[in-house]
């Protein structure tokens, strides 16, 4: 939640795009367009639970159609109010456009604390307002397509698209209403993991950047790197996992709402997701201290702060004391823009939001292409992959028994080689390629405009002249 003495989320986002377009020569009146926020809808409906009737807020914020569907998750948070829905609906249209899926941007949330209901009721809830929303189109395969957000998952996405099915029974893309669902109900695989997996590939990528690492004042690879994880949820979770299994990262922090543990030596990811899982809390986790107010170790010494939580948390009041070179933002609008005023002067370095957990919209475009074209990718293609690789493998083994032993295939390289592309690969490679490419278009400005000295407003500026494009093309 943002501090009281600074301005409002919204207004946070609006004048970090200020500060963009006044770089920009946008014609007169376009800029005020893209920045306001299309439409919001408030509803508030009953639903009757534990016999008497509960009556539940709910929001669905259009920021923009230059390209539809909009798109953008439904979060259940008691904090969720109309300021915050179109933030996060005016991030989701940079977002979009940054990452080139063809979206507009939208947010959905619920104001509800989704640990107080069960399953049960929780269904019917979530059933509830999606019929409100279905209903005026607000969720619809070429319309509107809700996804995962803070507080919501699978479960959820499963029961709206059979919400949807059950209203529009004889829409063939009724599915496509929807991402994130589970893949026995027309998900994809690598979704539920893909923010994470676009954290880390976003790293990758700035890890290749020499220059961007030289202003960081970092060196080197991924190895060893000291990471500080602000909420162990599914974002932070899968982030912080693949880090350190897969590129040797060190967690050194990990901060949960009730608490937070430290070790300088690095921390078991998934011993302290399975801990949380198990009892419902950090505290009490073994082996590592213990510290009751997480949000200090935000301020403390590390190479890479991952905030994955909520917004706002890095402000006016504790910018100052951060000590990490480098942020990157999994959560949306974790740094207020007064904070990222004052890093930006320390020359700290922001992976900004709009492209850093763009991962997961980016699997949602694909997990929407896939629901449309109602095939799974890989299916066509992949047995003739494999006879074409089995071919040169076949030759290949033909040169190694006449070389005898001068010459030999690595034991590994045929298994590796023969497999085909499946599904998850698919996604994992289409996610990685867009990760670098949108990587790549704003370094190019980050790096080549002496006006520009940081990588958001560098963001801004790539996804507003898209955004703009799109106005123009249709005659605006
Ligand atoms: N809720 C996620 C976000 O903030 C995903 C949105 C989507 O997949 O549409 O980007």
């Amino acid at each position: 939640m943002q501090p009281s003495n600074e301005p409002s989320f919204r207004e946070s986002v609006d004048l970090m795009f200020n500060r963009a377009v006044a770089l920009m020569d946008l014609p007169a009146g376009l800029e005020e367009k893209i920045r306001v926020c299309n439409a919001t809808y408030t509803v508030r409906f009953g639903v009757r639970l534990r016999g008497k009737i509960h009556t539940f807020t709910g929001y669905r914020s259009v920021h923009s159609e230059h390209m539809e569907p909009v798109k953008g998750g439904i979060r259940y948070a008691l904090g969720v109010n109309q300021d915050e829905v179109e933030a996060l609906a005016a991030l989701m249209t940079y977002k979009c456009a940054l990452v080139e899926a063809p979206f507009g941007g939208s947010k959905g949330g619920l104001r509800i604390d989704p640990r107080e209901y069960d399953e049960h009721e929780l269904e019917l809830i979530t059933r509830r307002f999606a019929y409100e929303l279905i209903k005026r189109d607000l969720i619809n395969p070429a319309q509107n397509v809700p996804a995962p957000d803070m507080g919501t998952g699978e479960r959820e996405m499963a029961w709206i698209a059979d919400q949807y099915k059950r209203m529009n029974t004889t829409d063939i893309n009724g599915v496509a209403c929807v991402t994130g669902k589970p893949t026995h109900a027309g998900g994809i695989q690598g979704r539920t993991e893909a923010t994470g997996r676009g954290v880390q590939y976003a790293l990758h990528a700035f890890f290749r950047d020499e220059q961007g690492l030289q202003k960081a004042g970092l060196k080197g690879t991924l190895k060893d790197k000291r990471v500080i994880v602000q909420g162990l949820g599914n974002v932070g979770y899968h982030a912080a996992k693949f880090l350190s299994e897969e590129d040797g990262c060190k967690i050194t922090a990990i901060i949960e709402r009730d608490g937070a543990v430290h070790d300088e030596g690095g921390l078991d990811v998934q011993a302290i997701y399975e801990w949380i899982g198990k009892h419902g809390t950090i505290t009490g986790f073994p082996g590592v201290t213990v510290e009751d107010n997480g949000a200090k170790l935000l301020e403390a010494d590390c190479d890479i702060l991952i905030p994955a939580a909520l917004e706002g948390v890095i402000n006016l009041e504790n910018a100052d004391r951060i000590k990490a070179p480098l942020i990157i933002e999994a959560a949306n609008g974790p740094v207020t823009s007064g904070a990222d005023g004052i890093l930006r002067k320390k020359g700290t370095v922001i992976i900004p939001d709009m492209y850093a957990n763009a991962g997961g919209v980016t699997v949602s475009y694909f997990e929407w292409v896939k629901n449309l074209s109602h095939i799974r990718f890989g299916r066509m293609g992949r047995r003739q992959e494999e006879s074409r690789h089995q071919l040169i493998v076949d030759e290949l083994e033909r040169l190694d028994r006449h070389l005898g032993d001068s010459w030999s295939m690595t034991p590994d390289f045929k298994n590796r080689y023969l497999r085909g592309a499946g599904e998850l690969e698919l996604v994992r490679s289409g996610l990685d390629d867009t990760m670098s490419t949108a990587y790549q278009s704003m370094a190019d400005v980050w790096h080549g405009r002496d006006d520009v000295d940081d990588l958001r407003t560098a963001a801004y500026l790539v996804s507003i002249e898209k955004v703009a494009a799109s106005y123009r093309a249709k005659g605006l």
